[in-house]
Parts: structure tokens; C-alpha cells; sequence
């Protein structure tokens, strides 16, 4: 281990260009099964009305091993230097138990995530599930965060536009009652990213179906409202390749005109930015040709959905830098893709890189 990578690519004037490769979508999916029993726990202890146990204790070389074998290997692997690190999507369920129930659990993910953050610094980097319910305001939700950024160093959000679980109840991203959590982002310079948890509807499968779709819904939904104009410094990732979004961008551009909303470019692209969790290279290449380059952040959403081979490359699906590698860009796009704009978009991570000399 030791320092960070740093990948040197030569540009067009014969210098070298350093960039590190930050991974911007990373979630726990190998926690120690303490933590995932605990969790069985408490939502059985919530259905009989009874008090959920204490949390276990889980030592620091479950952590390690748990990271070392699965995203730490393949971060090497494939040639990565960070992840910003969130716990896993699936299992947000914000849909499960109530407000305290999301609360603990939330708390418990987050404090794990840090714990990981702890053991491996210069690797990762975190970011919070937030303690959202379907039936409940954002005050819990608005308070986790602050605690997450104030006291664990954290630098972003998860936030999910549809914390009932796939059956799109709640109000548009744009309505008021996201405010408070929005005001909170923008106070604390931190971004959040898109992203909804377990589908609870069988008609929706969660990562094929629910993510997708969630992803190209909340972009249709800032193009409806004015969500930038109140929050000019508010900042969503939106994950997945942004959706069906780029593959339809003549769509979204034709329908912002018949909306009378400005031009995409200035009404959401300098707020909004789509990660690389594309999963093959011709949709890669799309996502490049057609999305701005300050608009796109390297992810891998690894380890994640897509765990397996493609047999017509043999290489993992979710080994994203190669798409990234492959696309016919210059030196400092690339960087751009791989660090510049991760910095930018996270400006508590530049901080921390600062401070490292990086
Ligand atoms: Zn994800």
C-alpha cells in the first residue's frame, strides 16, 4: 500500500498530466454478517413491538478482512486509488420500520462506513445513508447528515427520491419538503447522490428496473421545476450513467423547450452530474459523446449490481476504468473524469487531498 497511485498520462503538449482515479460510487456490500444478522434483529424485534438488541461487537480485523478481500484487491486490481465509500443501497429499506427504525440502522451503517474510513484512509472516503421514511418529515434525516459530515468526516449524501420503495408516492425532488435537507447540503458543501434502496414492488426489479428508472425520473423531475434557480449551489450525482438520460438526450432537450425551461446546460447540467456505471463500453462511449466532460464522474458502483463476467471481453462487467480508458479522449478529459470534477463535486474530498500533499 502506501501513497496513492497516481496514473501519469502524457497530453497533447507533451507533459505529463497526474490524476489519481477516484472512484465516486462504492458501496459496503461485504460488511461483517454481525452487522447483517443485527439487522434481521431489529426488524423482527420492530414487527413483534418488542426492544431491539444491543448492537454486536465487530472488531477491526473482521473490517479488514472484509475490505481487504473484495473492494481494497480490486481497487489495486484495476488500478483505482479511492473510493468514496457509502453503505450498501440495497438495504437502506427506508421503506422498513419506522422513523427510529431508519434512524438506527442508518447510524449503525454510517458508524461502520467510518470505521472502514478509520482503517483505510487513504483509500476511502465516506458518505451516509440518511435515516429517510416514507412517513416522516426530513428532521432525522437533516440531523444524521450533519452529524456524519461534523463529526465523521464524511463529504456527501445518499438521498433517495422514492424512500417507499418503488411505487414513486412522494413528492418530486423539486417540492418543498425536500428543502430542509437541501439547505442543509448547501451549508455543509456536500453533494448528494441520487439513489433509491430495495424495491418492495415485485413488478420492479431493484437494480435492473427501480435504479434505472429512478435515476431517469429524477432528472425528469428537476427539468419540470426550478429546483437550481432557489439552490444555485446544490449538486446531485446522478448515478448509473444518469439513467436512460444520455441515450435519450434529444428527449429530455426537446421536452425542456416545450417546458419553456432554459437549455439544459444552464438548467441543470451545472448542478447535475452523471457517474460511468454504464457496465459496457458502447454505452460509455454514448455517455462521452453525447454528456460534457465536467459533467461525468469515474464509478464503478463496485462491489455491486453486476458482479459477473462478460464473456465477450472476459473482463468483470463493473471494471469501469477500462471503458474510461478505451474512450478517445485527451489527457486532461481524462482527468477530468477520473479527478478534476470528483474534487470539484466534493469539495470537502479536494480538502482532504490538500491536506494529504495530493
Ligand atoms: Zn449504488
Amino acid at each position: 500500500m502506501g501513497s496513492a497511485r497516481q496514473a501519469a498520462l502524457l497530453n497533447e503538449g507533451g507533459n505529463f498530466v497526474v490524476t489519481l482515479v477516484i472512484d465516486c460510487h462504492g458501496h459496503y456490500t461485504t460488511v461483517p454478517e454481525a452487522h447483517n444478522k443485527w439487522r434481521e434483529a431489529q426488524k423482527s424485534a420492530f414487527k413483534a413491538g418488542q426492544a431491539t438488541p444491543p448492537y454486536p461487537a465487530i472488531s477491526d480485523d473482521e473490517i479488514r478482512e472484509s475490505i481487504e478481500k473484495n473492494q481494497l484487491r480490486l481497487i489495486r486490481e484495476r488500478g483505482a486509488d479511492m473510493t468514496i465509500f457509502s453503505p450498501r443501497a440495497s438495504t437502506m429499506e427506508h421503506h422498513v420500520g419506522d422513523q427510529a427504525t431508519s434512524e438506527a440502522w442508518s447510524r449503525a451503517c454510517n458508524d461502520l462506513i467510518a470505521r472502514v474510513v478509520g482503517l483505510f484512509p487513504e483509500t476511502f472516503v465516506g458518505v451516509c445513508q440518511l435515516p429517510q421514511n416514507p412517513n416522516s418529515d426530513l428532521t432525522a434525516t437533516v440531523k444524521e447528515l450533519r452529524r456524519c459530515v461534523e463529526q465523521l468526516g464524511f463529504i456527501g449524501c445518499n438521498l433517495n427520491p422514492d424512500p417507499g420503495g418503488g411505487h414513486f408516492a412522494h413528492p418530486p425532488l423539486t417540492d418543498p419538503y425536500w428543502f430542509p435537507i437541501y439547505e442543509t447540503m448547501v451549508e455543509l458543501d456536500v453533494p448528494a447522490m441520487i439513489h433509491v434502496s430495495g424495491s418492495c414492488n415485485p413488478g420492479m426489479h431493484a437494480t435492473g428496473a427501480f435504479y434505472i428508472a429512478a435515476d431517469t425520473i429524477a432528472f425528469m423531475q428537476l427539468i419540470e421545476g426550478d429546483l437550481f434557480a432557489r439552490f444555485p449551489k446544490l449538486r446531485f450525482i446522478i448515478p448509473h450513467g444518469g439513467g436512460a438520460v444520455p441515450y435519450h438526450w434529444g428527449r429530455y432537450r426537446g421536452l425542456a423547450d416545450m417546458l419553456k425551461k432554459p437549455e439544459l446546460g444552464t438548467h441543470l447540467m451545472n448542478n447535475v452530474f452523471f457517474d460511468t456505471c454504464v457496465y459496457h463500453q458502447p454505452g460509455v462511449d454514448l455517455l462521452a459523446r453525447v454528456i460534457e466532460t465536467k459533467n461525468i464522474l469515474f464509478g464503478s458502483e463496485m462491489v455491486g449490481a453486476v458482479r459477473g463476467i462478460d464473456p465477450t471481453t472476459g473482463h468483470y462487467f463493473d471494471d469501469t476504468k477500462r471503458y474510461i480508458d478505451a474512450l478517445p479522449i485527451t489527457p486532461e478529459q481524462r482527468h477530468a473524469i477520473f479527478e478534476g470534477n470528483a474534487r470539484r463535486v466534493f469539495p470537502r474530498l479536494d480538502a482532504k487531498l490538500r491536506a494529504r500533499g495530493l
